[in-house]
């Protein structure tokens, strides 16, 4: 599902952000991404999805060669992610339904597919009720719901996201972790950077350490491994 060769990125040609990184993730994966601040993790992320893109080596999505894209191909890869992050990042002035409903519209789904799909990803994420609230009437776990529900509406392979409990209070962020579970089970892989020793540790899954850049752990079934 993804597979890294070589991969440095550095800002302003100045010290390495990610140094030869090498990796690779099978679909069905869940994996958290690790590291102190100013590891690299987001840098990491923001590569999956052509945000930014390395000075050197490769990456494959699905067996794209996303590096290679041009411009003009970046959001149709896009489309094909599902991307989460800390801050959920929703149209504030739209309801939850449209919320979700936005991301099949730029797919250009016909119209009588998009409401039966929003509507079973929304029931999915516990949040068919609130479909017709505006998304600035929820709570913080309820809106990383939505951003949820708009995440996998168009049924991505592979699912990103960035510290995606990190304004969430630890119970609220376990209900999350456990939606991510079960999207997972249904066949998509995850790859999740996260500060949270509490989720990952409880989560029994595949750990990458990064720290200055490099990779320094990568263990099935691993812990945390940092201090708060
Ligand atoms: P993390 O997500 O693990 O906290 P980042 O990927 O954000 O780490 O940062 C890795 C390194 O790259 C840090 O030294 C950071 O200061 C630097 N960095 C990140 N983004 C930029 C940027 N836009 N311009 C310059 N330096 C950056």
């Amino acid at each position: 599902m993804l597979k890294m060769m070589n991969v440095c990125k550095s800002y302003d040609g100045k010290q390495y952000a990610l140094h030869d990184i090498s990796l690779h993730i099978a679909r069905g994966e869940f994996v958290f991404l690790v590291g102190p601040s100013g590891a690299g993790k987001s840098t990491f992320i923001k590569l999956l999805f052509r945000e930014i893109k390395p000075d050197r080596g490769s990456i494959f999505v699905n067996g794209v060669d996303i590096v290679a894209l041009t411009n003009d191909e970046v959001p149709g890869l896009r489309r094909r992610l599902g991307i989460v992050f800390q801050d959920y990042r929703l149209l504030p002035d739209r309801t939850v339904f449209e919320n979700v409903a936005f991301a099949m519209r730029v797919t250009e789904a016909p119209n009588k597919l998009i409401k039966p799909r929003v509507m079973k990803v929304l029931d999915y994420v516990g949040l068919a009720d609130k479909a017709s609230c505006k998304s600035t009437e929820l709570s913080g776990g309820e809106q990383q719901r939505v951003a949820i529900a708009r995440a996998i509406v168009n049924d991505p392979k592979l699912i990103i996201a960035d510290e995606p409990t990190g304004n969430l209070d630890p119970n609220t962020a376990m209900e999350i972790m456990n939606i991510f579970e079960s999207i997972r089970e249904r066949g998509a892989t995850i790859i999740m950077a996260t500060h949270s020793q509490e989720i990952v540790n409880a989560m029994g899954k595949r750990v990458i350490a990064i720290e200055h850049g490099q990779i320094v752990r990568d263990e099935r079934r691993g812990r945390y491994g940092y201090e708060e």
